[in-house]
């Protein structure tokens, strides 16, 4: 069994983004430029905002942080991304989320310029990936795509099967990994909760892509020896052992899974280091006008 180090390929990737900023610099280009958008206080969006600058700091970009209170208006946050979208000097920029229930995340997401929109979750990004046109790809899917290449895991003809039908993974991964390329050319497979043969799939599947939420949901007995196991969950659960009172727990039952694996991520340090990681690849490409 081979652990994959998304906390080391994270790193390695930041290196190359900031080798390359710093050419376009010594080209007399600017760096490129983040900006975020974090409304209110809430631990878990404040946590991923500061991870994303302090990686632009990484990776040499300029990033600028818009905050609002909890109680910003739907049209306020609307004049905001209007700015943004016509500030010359902002390449890319994200809205976290989730956002307070009286605002239609859905407004927001399509009101950003889809040629800034680095998260990659604007129906024109999202609508251009599944055609196989240049596009910012979403970036869990994107991460899990680089984990694959640079652990050379064979895709084309292998049966894929992803448990999640979301539409920040496991719809866009599903997508990437039947496209003609690599990787890609995969047969994929997608369960969800309406699903009656989960276990059955998933004992056929050379690659099992856990995406659901459920802590622990993918037991020994649900994978076929050899098989390469990618866990996304990331759920807070309880726990004594730590200071901050809870252990991000992944959808793999860890333990007794990896000894049957060829290759497995480990939660936390897999894909949670690489969707940052993506966000940055966007950002780069966003500000070296590579794909708009
Ligand atoms: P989501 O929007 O809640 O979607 C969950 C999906 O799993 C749904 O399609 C749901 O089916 C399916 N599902 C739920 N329970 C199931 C069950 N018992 N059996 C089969 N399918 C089931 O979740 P998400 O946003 O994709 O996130 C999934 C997990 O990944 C979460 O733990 C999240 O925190 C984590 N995540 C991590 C990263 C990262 O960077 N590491 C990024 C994104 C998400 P239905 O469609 O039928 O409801």
């Amino acid at each position: 069994m081979q652990l994959i180090d998304g906390k080391a390929v994270a790193e390695q990737v930041k290196q190359e983004i900031a080798a390359e900023v710093a050419k376009m610099v010594a080209r007399g280009q600017r760096a490129p430029h983040l900006a975020a958008i974090l409304v209110g206080h809430d631990g878990g969006s404040e946590t991923y905002v500061a991870n994303k600058i302090k990686a632009c700091a990484v990776c040499g970009f300029k990033s600028s942080l818009i905050r609002f209170e909890e109680t910003v208006t739907e049209a306020e946050l609307l004049e905001a991304i209007d700015r943004l979208n016509r500030d010359e000097g902002v390449d890319g920029f994200i809205v976290q989320l989730p956002l307070p229930k009286h605002i239609d995340e859905q407004k927001i997401v399509e009101a950003i310029d889809y040629r800034k929109d680095v998260d990659g979750f604007h129906p024109v990004n999202v609508g251009r990936t599944c055609i196989g046109l240049p596009s910012f790809l979403s970036a869990t899917p994107a991460g899990i795509l680089e984990l694959l290449r640079r652990y050379h895991i064979e895709t084309a003809g292998r049966h894929v099967v992803i448990i999640g039908r979301s539409n920040i993974v496991g719809k866009p991964l599903a997508n990437l990994l039947m496209r003609k390329d690599y990787p890609g050319n995969a047969t994929v497979t997608v369960v969800h909760s309406y699903s009656s043969d989960i276990k059955e799939q998933c004992l056929s599947a050379d690659i099992i892509v856990c995406a659901l939420g459920r802590p622990r949901f993918l037991k020994a007995d649900m994978v076929k020896p050899g098989a390469t196991v990618i866990d996304v969950g990331t759920t807070r659960v309880p726990s004594e052992q730590t200071k901050s009172g809870f252990k991000l727990t992944g959808d793999v039952d860890f333990e007794a899974v990896a000894p049957k694996c060829a290759y497995i991520t480990p939660v936390p340090g897999g894909v949670g280091p690489m969707t940052i990681v993506s966000l940055m690849k966007n950002t780069l490409l966003a500000g070296s006008k590579a794909v708009f």
